[in-house]
């Protein structure tokens, strides 16, 4: 099997269940106890934390462990908004951008319906990329919080986040940003991109699912949604996952040491793919920006295609990718990022997303394209016998 659909998750990288493992065995303890049990997994947590505040060029102090992705897009987009909002009152809005993943998405609708918050909603244009100037016209007084990805989950579109978050910073906005895809692939220095939280998820870096950062910057006020103990520093109560926290910053560790030198390698694996597929299906359209897109992804409609029955083919031959987003996965409806980039209903029906773990190979990738080329023409064949 040659499995791309790594943005859907990974497999946990060795190293990650090594440093894990004490911590599920003999290292058992309460990190909140007061005897050696307790210390010694009080200790495996900071040192966590510490691993993942360098490769985000930030205070351990600013680093929230959570359950994933999604709680730490809900943490950042309600938790900041609604802490700015109990501080001054007028503030009741927050921007988010047309394509983001349902857990930063869903949250801006949960202000708008239960808090009265107005969602402002950023359009993109055909590749998928934000306009700084139009984020610059929607700023109000009012604006609580930015919140826009780094990477998109079903194209691969990087936006220009620093630009970005130095629009908010100007209107003095704090500025969120859904790092879950970028990071292991992209540069996460937290200074560098100018922004006010960030969020990570484990398991699409090698790390277990169940395990996420948010980074949160100084003393950014951020309303908890869970409450308890008053773990994380009140920011998120429970006791701490340390064995995920512990194999989340040893991948991400791994994955930001080789980010490089993969990045690069992986690129351009990503374009020879890019450039074979439109070759041998010619009226492939390639989804999302051609240059400025994460090196892991490679997206496409095929016209006259369905995106399931190609999967369903390509699964045959031996690869295992995806139609969109796996949250998407199973809906009939056609995926609203693609519709936000100004594609016909009914092409996005036939998408088809390639997503690259680091080790992929030239070789996989080759047997892929070949794949692709069967596989769509199969569908095509069977939509129309007639046709040949
Ligand atoms: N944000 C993006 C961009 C994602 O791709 C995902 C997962 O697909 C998430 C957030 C959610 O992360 P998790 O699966 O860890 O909850």
């Amino acid at each position: 099997m040659i499995f791309l659909d790594a943005a859907a998750t990974t497999p946990v990288r060795r190293e990650a269940l090594e440093a894990m493992w004490p911590y599920l065995s003999g290292e058992f303890g309460n990190p909140s106890s007061h005897h050696s049990l307790g210390e010694a997994a009080a200790v495996a947590l900071a040192g966590a934390r510490s691993g993942v505040a360098k490769v985000l060029g930030c205070r351990a102090s600013e680093v929230t462990f959570t359950s994933g992705g999604t709680e730490a897009d809900n943490l950042a987009v309600k938790g900041i908004a609604l802490a700015r909002q109990l501080a001054d009152p007028s503030l009741n809005r927050v921007v988010i951008s047309a394509i983001e993943h349902p857990a930063v998405e869903e949250s801006a609708r949960y202000l708008e319906r239960v808090h009265g918050f107005a969602v402002d909603v950023l359009p993109v244009d055909r590749e998928g990329l934000v306009s700084v100037d139009g984020l610059r016209a929607v700023m109000r007084p009012e604006t609580a919080l930015v919140s826009i990805m780094y990477a998109n989950n079903e194209i691969g579109t990087v936006q220009p986040i620093a630009s970005l978050a130095s629009v908010a910073r100007e209107h003095g906005v704090p500025f969120h940003t859904d790092a879950v895809q970028a990071a292991g692939w992209l540069p996460l220095d937290v200074k560098a991109l100018g922004v006010d939280a960030l969020s990570i998820s484990g398991h699409k870096l090698g790390a277990p699912k169940g395990s996420g950062v948010l980074f949160t910057k100084g003393r950014l006020g951020v309303e908890p949604l869970v409450h308890g103990g008053g773990q994380e520093r009140a920011r998120r109560s429970g006791t701490e996952n340390v064995a995920g926290a512990v194999a989340l910053s040893t991948a991400l560790g791994l994955s930001h040491a080789e980010q490089p030198e993969q990045a690069a390698r992986v690129s351009d694996l990503r374009d020879q793919f890019i450039d074979q597929v439109l070759a041998t299906v010619p009226d492939a359209l390639l989804t999302g920006h051609r240059s400025q897109r994460l090196p892991s992804v490679a997206s496409f409609c095929f016209p006259g295609t369905s995106g399931e029955s190609v999967l369903l083919e390509l699964e045959r031959l031996g690869v295992v990718c995806s139609s969109g987003s796996a949250c998407a996965a199973g809906s009939d409806a056609p995926s609203p990022v693609l519709v936000a980039l100004g594609i016909a209903p009914e092409t996005a029906q036939t998408a088809v997303r390639f997503s690259f773990t680091s080790t992929v190979t030239d070789a996989e990738l080759n047997e892929a394209a070949a794949a692709v080329e069967t596989a769509v023409g199969r569908v095509r064949n069977l939509a129309s016998p007639q046709a040949g």
